[in-house]
């Protein structure tokens, strides 16, 4: 909810700073309940909670990876499951969150396409997640990737309303170079996305040097052509400090090839663009290899000599949570969550 939504559900008859206070409880103070927005008066307190319910998604197991990467499974008020991930990097943390249950666009290397598409978590699901993250790792600084389960553009709208609620100074207060969303290329909703005055920055999973791979790689690209793509990302308005990233899982012999490089480059030619590549994370029904350390390095060494050109470093790997592996696996021997956790009610003062 933002302010307009807490003055509505506050209702009529209250002083206009009572929305705001309660904004600020909970998305700068991060009030972990109702019961806990000591500024409000304990009777408002108690009326709101008998119609509102205010909480965060239930952490139902957690992965704890030889790297110091976290996995979580959230439980969702429905009672679905999504994932989070939360890679501490020195004196900033990376989370990874996810923007809907699932995902639709069925990319062949990825294994959140198994699940199918279940739905779209809402605004306040989006950023519960950040919340959570930001309760697990105190005082760290966050970075956010929108790269979880979903495909963000997808549910854009909700997306748009996260994004604000964290970018807020009076609220969250992240950075817009803070958070990123990253898509598989739903051409005419990047476009909307350029629109937006409040927008988190744009990551794009190119994943193939030509149409006909991208096609048999990513079906989503029957619908929207590679070519098309290409001209929104080329019409994007970037903010003067911004650059476009894209992606590009490399699979061994499919993509990963010196002439693919070249066709990258090319493509990328005359944007300001950076590209990340990402050796495929391999999964028991993933029909692709990961490519050699060589390969990877000789295809980086092309782009670079055009445009700036990492190597995304895999995190969690042995917990499922890297690149292309959030399926909600989750096993309950390796899970951290203390048992006392698990039986505690979820953080809500629903009656
Ligand atoms: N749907 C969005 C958000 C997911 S981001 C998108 O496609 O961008 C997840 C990133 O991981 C994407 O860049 C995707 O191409 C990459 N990815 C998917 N499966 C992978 C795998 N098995 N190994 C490595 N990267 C993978």
């Amino acid at each position: 909810m933002d302010v307009a939504d807490l003055r509505e559900a506050l209702g009529p008859g209250q002083p206009g700073y009572r929305a705001r206070q309660l904004y600020e409880a909970i998305y700068r103070g991060q009030a972990p309940s109702l019961a806990r927005v000591s500024t409000l008066p304990a009777g408002l307190r108690q009326a709101l909670a008998e119609r509102h319910s205010m909480g965060l998604p239930e952490i139902a197991r957690r992965y704890e990876s030889a790297d110091g990467t976290r996995r979580y499974l959230l439980r969702l008020e429905d009672g679905r499951s999504v994932e989070t991930v939360l890679m501490p990097e020195g004196r900033r943390d990376t989370v990874c969150i996810s923007s809907q249950v699932g995902c639709a666009v069925d990319c062949k290397f990825c294994m959140t396409a198994l699940l199918g598409l279940e739905r779209n978590l809402t605004a306040g699901e989006i950023v519960g997640q950040v919340l959570v993250a930001a309760r697990e790792k105190q005082a760290a600084r966050l970075n956010i990737v929108m790269m979880g389960q979903g495909e963000p553009l997808l549910n854009l709208e909700n997306v748009i309303k996260a994004t604000r609620l964290l970018l807020d100074p009076a609220g969250f207060g992240l950075s817009p170079r803070r958070i990123t969303v990253s898509t598989a290329g739903i051409a005419p909703r990047i476009a909307e996305l350029g629109r937006e005055p409040v927008r988190p920055k744009l990551a794009v999973s190119l994943n193939a040097s030509t149409e006909e791979m991208r096609r048999e790689l990513m079906p989503i690209t029957r619908k929207y052509h590679l070519k098309e793509l290409m001209e929104a990302c080329k019409a994007y308005p970037l903010r003067s400090w911004e650059k476009l990233t894209f992606e590009y899982v490399l699979l061994k012999d499919v993509n990963d090839t010196d002439a693919d490089a070249r066709r990258v480059v090319k493509l990328l030619a005359n944007l300001n663009a950076k590209l990340n590549l990402i050796a495929l994370n391999p999964g028991p029904e993933i029909p692709y290899q990961a490519p050699s350390p060589e390969r990877v390095s000789s295809f980086q060494q092309i782009v670079r000599r055009s445009l700036a050109c990492f190597i995304r470093k895999p995190r969690g790997l042995d917990i499922y949570a890297a690149c292309g592996q959030l399926k909600s696996y989750a096993p309950a021997a390796a899970c951290t969550v203390p048992a006392s956790c698990c039986r505690a009610p979820s953080v809500s003062n629903r009656r």
